[in-house]
């Protein structure tokens, strides 16, 4: 937009008083910020209300993106920058004695997602606006985000996230399209001119409340729109009935369960526990978001049959999965349209993505609950199953009852949510090329080979304008210095810093932004921990959630063995290193719990002690999220991905990494094999066991732990550490991780990948000796990540996917 100073002046100091009451002088900071924000927001508005009058009035296709999280990180900078007026506020703030920068601290980030599936909604949403799609979110107002970790005594402590407890100043809530979520009751069957009828009765009424967030494209002026779901009690504050007979406490009751929905984003990641909440959490942000779409789409006026050519709809996981049977019910029930339309509608309108393999991330609900809390939606998923196992009878597998009840639906009492994702849509893809290909030829090969074309592949991204331009803003200015700025809009032109890899004078500019990078980093863990960081180190990163199959066990042990060497030999000649950690653990997960508190252990341990000579430090930070990742990420130079190989289905840490210059050390698994392939084989540090040596040893079951142990004197040692009162703590502090690896038989191969994560170690101590070298492959990583943005993901998911088309003239 076009923004004066002493326009935006002007507008700031009337804003301060008409929101604040107050004057420059006597307003705090936050007053500041809510002002700030506000103005800003207005400023928004414009392009919003244009851009919706756009999608409607020309008739063109939009997407949907529902899903359960969307980890979207502070908004105010990047919507700054989006609306290309960020010069502009920080020159006019500056006037006033206001710090831009102090006042984005304000600013809560809205921690509503676990990890890599909820940070890919929040990319996509930037992606979309940004390629002129119109695409907008649906998901759910969770009060309360992922919880705050705090490190006490080197344990994880959670705390409440109350994100919302000052004002949200980007959402705008719109009670007059709310509607309601029906819940429990029963339903009545009864014959109408020869239809039958289906009357849900009995039900508790919910009212799902829209808060709506707007999405900015980059200075296009285009605005889509986040739309969040909160539950209110349908009819009453309280219920007068219970009031009055003074039971006073049960009058607020209602209120309470109801309002509960949306109260606590689950903590879990690649894990379900197949809890009644999560179930009404799912079906209620799912049934108002479809809701709101019919509601939407009947306004153009078209008839509900061409409702695909419309509208798509994409899951994100199975979490949303019941907008299938619920899409089903709204055309079957309430347009009155017959099975076999509603079904060909419903599926030309969804697809669906796969997040992961591991079977404790499967989403299965108990036919029993489910009945009782949606009847009609399970008579719609029994049909549903009935008419699939029916077809494939019929067609394929005549007689093959074990091959059916593998496919089914519902079968063991249980609802398959990812058969029926399958069932129910047009599309399924898997989140990298490894894991597409895992998923045709094992994981859901059966369905493969009834529906070979719904399966394609869409290897995740990550936004370049949220983790290169604004996060790590003095290599974007040396970038567009460099080769112009073109590569905002077109990431695949960061390839043209690909000729100054050998630049000396380049590498001296990459290698001084990396220096401010990472003493930033150190200021703040210096502040904040009172450890002193060498910034001249390698600063090794391993960021993301804690989990048994990331193998954050696998880096603590080869620190212990590097600790071990020195102790031995304290004129061991290493480069120093400093090995930085951060991420949460699930609260009820405990080995997961305790790698933390082994962390940290171990962290005390060696940064007090002098006789290694401060060659090797290790820090926690706490708190792991979208504003700590863009603080960290820029300061590393070793990205560690590490996960069992096959398990970790693509990951966006590795891209985001890769983009701001860091050197990967890898598994060749999920997007890693990609990034390998786009850097080449020198340009990335790739270890351990390959994809095929993984299935055989699940296979053939020949793996034992116990023998590495025993044959290896280095892992023998650091795993006795383990529990030998190497580290000041109660004996059995460490036995789960202990057990883990030996009793349990280390079923994520970590003793197995011990010894090649040691050689690939020594390998990144070696380059790193060489500046010229490890600059250049530097440069060759930023070169080549314009391939991992999601603008690239993104348009192909609107080409081959969703068939949904930009209102840009230049895409
Ligand atoms: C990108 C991101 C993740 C995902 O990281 P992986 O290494 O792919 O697991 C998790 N959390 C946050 C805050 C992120 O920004």
């Amino acid at each position: 937009m076009t923004l004066t100073k002493n326009q935006f002046k002007e507008d700031f100091i009337k804003k301060l008083i008409s929101k604040r009451g107050k004057s420059i002088k006597d307003a705090t900071l936050w007053d500041k910020y809510s002002a700030f924000g506000s103005l800003i927001r207005d400023y928004i508005a414009e392009n919003w209300v244009k851009t919706n009058e756009k999608y409607i009035s020309n008739e063109k296709k939009q997407v949907y993106y529902f899903s359960m999280e969307f980890l979207m990180g502070k908004l105010l900078e990047n919507n700054l920058i989006n609306l290309g007026i960020k010069e502009i506020c920080e020159e006019g703030l500056k006037d006033f004695g206001i710090d831009l920068s102090e006042i984005e601290k304000i600013e809560n980030d809205p921690g509503l997602g676990n990890g890599g599936l909820g940070r890919l909604a929040a990319c996509f949403l930037d992606s979309m606006a940004s390629l002129g799609i119109p695409g907008h979110g649906s998901g759910i107002r969770y009060k309360y985000g992922l919880f705050e970790q705090k490190i006490i005594d080197g344990y994880q402590v959670e705390f409440p996230d109350k994100w919302l407890q000052c004002e949200n100043i980007w959402e705008i809530k719109k009670p007059s399209k709310s509607v309601e979520v029906r819940f429990g009751g029963n339903v009545r069957i009864i014959e109408e001119n020869n239809k039958l009828k289906f009357i849900h009765e009995n039900y508790e009424s919910i009212l799902a409340v829209p808060y709506d967030t707007p999405i900015l494209g980059y200075e296009n002026n285009k605005v889509n729109t986040l739309r969040l779901w909160s539950a209110e009690g349908i009819k009453k504050e309280f219920d007068y009935e219970y009031f009055n007979k003074g039971e006073y406490t049960k009058a607020f009751e209602n209120k309470y369960s109801v309002e509960s929905i949306s109260h606590v984003l689950y903590p879990n990641d690649s894990y379900d526990k197949g809890r009644l909440l999560r179930l009404k959490q799912e079906y209620f942000f799912v049934s108002a978001g479809v809701q709101s779409i019919v509601r939407l789409f009947k306004k153009l006026g078209k008839p509900i049959n061409k409702f695909n050519e419309y509208i798509a709809i994409h899951i994100n996981d199975t979490h949303p999965a019941l907008a299938i049977p619920e899409l089903m019910r709204i055309l079957i029930d309430e347009e009155g349209i017959g099975w076999d339309e509603a079904w060909k509608i419903t599926k030309n309108t969804i697809s669906y993505t796969n997040h992961t393999i591991m079977s404790e991330a499967l989403e299965k609900w108990n036919i029993d609950v489910f009945k009782s809390l949606l009847p009609r939606i399970f008579m719609i998923i029994e049909e549903i199953n009935e008419r699939f196992c029916k077809y494939l009878w019929d067609n394929k597998y005549t007689g093959d009852f074990d091959k059916i009840s593998k496919m089914a639906v519902i079968a063991d009492g249980q609802i398959r949510m990812a058969n029926l994702a399958i069932v129910g849509s047009h599309s399924i893809n898997g989140v990298a090329k490894l894991h597409t290909e895992i998923l045709k030829k094992q994981e859901l090969k059966d369905f493969y080979d009834i529906y070979p074309n719904k399966f394609n592949n869409k290897t995740n991204g990550i936004s370049h304008r949220r983790w290169l331009l604004k996060s790590n803003p003095k290599l974007s200015n040396l970038i567009t210095e460099t080769i112009g700025s073109k590569w905002i809009n077109f990431p695949e032109q960061l390839m043209n810093l690909i000729q100054y890899k050998q630049d000396s004078s380049f590498q001296e500019k990459i290698y001084d932004i990396k220096q401010y990078n990472k003493n930033k980093l150190a200021n703040m863990i210096n502040e904040k921990y009172s450890i002193n960081i060498d910034p001249n180190s390698i600063f090794d990163i391993q960021a993301k959630r804690i989990h048994e199959y990331k193998r954050q066990k696998l880096n603590v042990l080869h620190i212990m063995h590097l600790y071990n060497r020195l102790i031995e030999n304290p004129d061991l000649d290493i480069v120093p290193r400093t090995f930085i950690f951060a991420g949460k653990a699930a609260p009820g997960y405990y080995i997961a719990k305790q790698t933390i508190k082994l962390i940290n252990t171990l962290a005390d341990k060696i940064n007090n002690d002098k006789r290694i000579k401060d060659k090797l430090k290790v820090i926690f930070i706490e708190n792991y999220g979208v504003t700590l990742a863009e603080l960290m990420i820029p300061a590393a130079n070793v990205s560690e991905q590490i996960a069992t190989t096959t398990k970790e289905a693509s990951g966006t840490g590795n891209m985001k990494f890769m983009m701001n210059g860091a050197i990967t050390i890898a598994t060749f698994d999920g997007a890693n094999i990609e990034i390998a392939d786009a850097v080449g084989e020198d340009n990335i540090i790739i270890f351990g066991l390959k994809d095929k040596e993984i299935f055989e040893l699940y296979k053939n079951r020949l793996y034992k732990s116990i023998d590495i142990y025993n044959e290896d004197i280095r892992i023998k040692t650091v795993v006795d550490q383990l529990v030998n009162r190497f580290f000041p703590v109660k004996n059995d502090e460490f036995s789960v991780i202990y057990d883990s690896l030996l009793k349990y038989n280390d079923e994520f191969f970590v003793l197995k990948d011990f010894d090649a994560y040691v050689g690939a170690q020594q390998k990144i101590d070696k380059l790193y000796r060489s500046r010229f070298k490890w600059l250049e492959m530097s440069i060759a990583n930023i070169a080549n990540s314009g391939k991992f943005s999601s603008d690239k993901t993104i348009h192909q998911y609107a080409t081959e996917i969703w068939d949904v088309g930009s209102i840009l003239d230049y895409y």
